[in-house]
């Protein structure tokens, strides 16, 4: 795939949370889960282990970062992570709260609903605020 063609070459991919020079944070616009968040490498890449290993632990971190922001955010029964790329293969983490009566669980939520999606409306700009003040920690510490 050439970067031309790829939709997180060409777009932040959703609603930018935080940016880095190595990734981004974006929140999801998706029915039914409010929070599900992606950490975006910024350059095309398709593969954790193309990259070398401080880059590849800096992503990992930020993913970390996101998940605890989202369970101390929103109470989630559960985190789903996920790194597919076979439609995209540009380098994104899911990071997802699940709720147990959310559209799909206990599958994953790229599998046929199970039910209709539950209405659950948090407080997004919260959510974004707590989110980047982790994400600036992160990056603080992480800055000699
Ligand atoms: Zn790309």
């Amino acid at each position: 795939m050439q970067t031309q063609d790829c939709p997180l070459c060409q777009d932040s991919g959703g609603e930018l949370v935080w940016q880095s020079a190595l990734y981004r944070v974006i929140v999801v616009d998706e029915a039914g889960y409010p929070g599900f968040c992606r950490v975006v490498l910024n350059q095309h890449v398709a593969e954790m282990t193309d990259l070398p290993p401080e880059q590849r632990t800096a992503i990992m971190n930020a993913v970390w970062a996101v998940e605890e922001g989202l369970r101390a955010e929103l109470q989630p029964h559960k985190i789903n992570l996920a790194s597919l790329g076979n439609m995209v293969p540009h380098l994104h983490w899911h990071v997802i709260p699940r709720w147990q009566d959310d559209r799909h669980f206990p599958a994953p939520i790229w599998a046929a609903p199970a039910r209709e999606p539950i209405t659950r409306k948090p407080d997004l700009a919260r959510l974004k605020a707590a989110l980047a003040s982790r994400l600036l920690m992160l990056e603080t510490f992480t800055k000699e």
